[in-house]
């Protein structure tokens, strides 16, 4: 399962692809205009994000732009007009990670969708070093140091460190480190998570009553700043 953000205005193409998605087993949250798009993916995390181009209030492309700009590496796949070659081109360019050309074949989106999640996993697999200033953590081997002298944490705390600088400069809500640190069968309360947060602002923030890499986001969850 995945999340999944569609961008779409058409209600039909709306309703087609959300159905479609929720199907194969993802999660799907739609928005119908491009900055309602953007801002919810400077909010949440998402696994991949599927947009149109042509959107009100804010184009497809702007929202890759100001995306990337703001560090969020999240697959975007778009899905472009007919014949606008140029769209392909632009979109990729501001990055994209692919492409579908409209009318397409939902068989053919989802099996786009697929391929870009499955890629998706090497490369978050492969971000294995964290370096912020004086602190570095290698998640491979569970490893940490803080100006020089090394630390050490549970393998919990290391998987929520991992998650939190996957998706860095991006809010993670606690849904989401529920879902992806601990899954979904285990019943763990919000409360537990602010305290794992804290263990780890312990050992990483020079103050981890003012942290200055860990942001608790009132009300959603966490943001970590690179
Ligand atoms: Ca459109």
């Amino acid at each position: 399962m995945a999340r999944i953000l569609l961008v779409e205005d058409e209600p039909k193409m709306q309703r087609g692809l959300r159905d479609n998605l929720e199907f194969e087993g993802h999660e799907v949250t739609v928005q119908g205009d491009g900055s309602s798009g953007l801002q919810t993916l400077l909010r949440e995390s998402f696994d991949l994000v599927i947009l149109d181009v042509m959107l009100p209030q804010m184009s497809g492309f702007d929202v890759v732009r100001k995306t990337r700009e703001k560090g969020i590496r999240t697959p975007i796949l778009m899905l472009t007009a007919k014949g606008e070659e140029i769209d392909k081109v632009l979109g990729l360019e501001l990055g994209a990670d692919d492409y579908v050309t409209k009318p397409f074949s939902l068989r053919e989106l989802i099996a786009r969708v697929n391929a870009l999640l499955r890629r998706a996993v090497p490369a978050d697999t492969g971000d294995t070093m964290m370096t912020l200033g004086d602190v570095t953590v290698n998640f491979a081997s569970y490893s940490g140091s803080k100006d020089g002298k090394e630390f050490s944490m549970t393998p919990k705390e290391f998987e929520i460190l991992k998650y939190l600088w996957q998706h860095r400069n991006g809010t993670v809500s606690r849904d989401d480190l529920l879902t992806n640190v601990w899954g979904y069968d285990e019943s763990v309360s919000t409360r537990t998570i602010d305290n794992f947060i804290l263990k780890i602002r312990q050992k990483i923030e020079d103050d981890f009553a003012h942290p200055k890499i860990i942001f608790t986001i009132h009300g959603t969850g966490y943001k970590l700043i690179a």
